[in-house]
């Protein structure tokens, strides 16, 4: 049977350098990188190549970046070490309800210790309003945190734009970006964007879990919350992940190399795949804008585009979700119902809450997340499948 992995929001597979690259590593440049005779050195050297390439592609110093174990860890640092050292400043920040729970938590981990988190809301298709952003900063506000990329719904937030907007009328406020899904599927570069803190992650582009990226601004300050032996400047004390780090830049590497040619390949893949779904009765595509900025009506492809290009959440009419996710199992499709990363229990999403999904549709809502490993025919035979499934189902869902 054909298999078809459509879960790559959740996870990817590695790329196969990047594994014989790891492997590699595992079994022969295993040193400690803090050990002082050549193994160790050799290692370090991994080490520096690995934050000098991926120094490259976000264009910032390799000494801005810290590698931790996940993009939970990397939001967490961030965040709670950001918060606390600045609370002399004041103990409010900004965020919104879309973000992923490593940010919620994290948001209400700082609540207990009190802060005054101001969650801003998101329109019908998940994306904040900058200047709403900026009319909440005030001059107690210490952080906002805002992701790049939706893992649900696929919204993309106008980053720029928010940093801009927040520096000028607070420029002492720390700007944090959860860049999980946005690494590896879009320019990204901190310093242009007024980002002080970006969390990115390696099991999201191809490389393994276990290693994620933080990047730290000149001259921010962050409370420690992991205590050792004084690695990484002593931010982010323990024993490197030397393979992971290594892998995680080769796969960003490959990426990166043929962003343009594989964003098309994503955006044609996506939109054949709405075109397609939408052929079936009681399909929506959620976060989907219908007008521009300028408030005219948009073509699908020009809608599409407005969006991730790996990330299509589909509501079907009358249908469970769970039960869509199996039927589709069974034909070798991988997907998740609604947004899986965070358990693999199928959860009443907030993102899905927070663009005002109808509430019979909550249940009924499949994430398709695609990869540079999927090919048009995975989204043909996906959505063969969806036109056999869904209309079986509903013969046996009671109204
Ligand atoms: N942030 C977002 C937007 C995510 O999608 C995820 C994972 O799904 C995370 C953070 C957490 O990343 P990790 O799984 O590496 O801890």
């Amino acid at each position: 049977m054909r298999e078809v992995y459509l879960d790559n929001s959740a996870t990817t597979r590695v790329f196969p350098e990047t594994a014989q690259l790891m492997n590699r590593i595992y079994l022969e440049e295993y040193g400690n990188p803090s050990s002082m005779h050549h193994k160790g050195v050799e290692a370090e050297k991994q080490l520096r190549q690995a934050k000098q390439t991926l120094a490259g592609i976000l264009k910032v110093k390799p000494s801005n970046l810290y590698f931790t174990s996940c993009g939970t860890e990397s939001d967490n640092i961030a965040i709670i070490g950001g918060a606390l050292a600045a609370q002399r400043n004041g103990k409010h920040i900004i965020t919104t309800p879309v973000e992923h729970p490593a940010v919620l938590e994290s948001m209400k981990y700082l609540e207990q210790e009190g802060f005054e988190i101001t969650y801003i809301p998101v329109d019908g298709c998940g994306r904040v309003d900058p200047e709403e952003v900026a009319a909440a900063v005030r001059p107690d506000t210490v952080l906002v945190s805002i992701m790049h990329t939706n893992n649900e719904i696929g919204a993309l937030q106008p980053i720029t734009e928010i940093g801009e907007k927040i520096k000028k009328k607070n420029p002492k406020v720390l700007f944090h970006v959860d860049a999980v899904q946005g690494f590896g599927k879009a320019l990204i570069h901190p310093r242009q964007q007024h980002i002080d803190l970006l969390a990115a992650s390696g099991h999201k582009i191809h490389a393994p879990k276990g290693v994620g990226l933080l990047y730290v601004a000149d001259g921010v300050k962050l409370r420690n919350l992991i205590f050792g032996g004084g690695q990484q400047n002593g931010l982010r004390s323990g024993t490197e992940n030397v393979a992971g780090a290594a892998g995680m830049a080769l796969s960003a590497q490959k990426l990166y190399e043929k962003l343009d040619v594989e964003l098309d390949t994503l955006y044609d893949m996506k939109q054949f795949f709405i075109e397609q779904v939408t052929q079936i009765d009681g399909v929506r595509v959620n976060g989907l804008p219908e007008t521009g900025a300028d408030g005219k009506a948009l073509s699908l492809s020009e809608a599409v585009r407005m969006t991730a290009p790996h990330v299509i959440s589909l509501s079907f009419e009358n249908v469970r979700a769970e039960v869509l996710l199996h039927a589709l199992e069974d034909k070798g499709i991988f997907v998740s119902a609604g947004s899986a990363c965070a358990s693999n229990r199928p959860h009443i999403s907030a993102t899905l809450q927070a663009i005002k999904l109808p509430e019979n549709l909550l249940d009924s809502t499949i994430r398709f997340s695609t990869g540079v490993m999927n090919t048009m025919e995975d989204m043909q035979y996906t959505a063969d499948a969806l036109k056999e499934i869904v209309p079986f189902l509903r013969r046996y869902t009671r109204h």
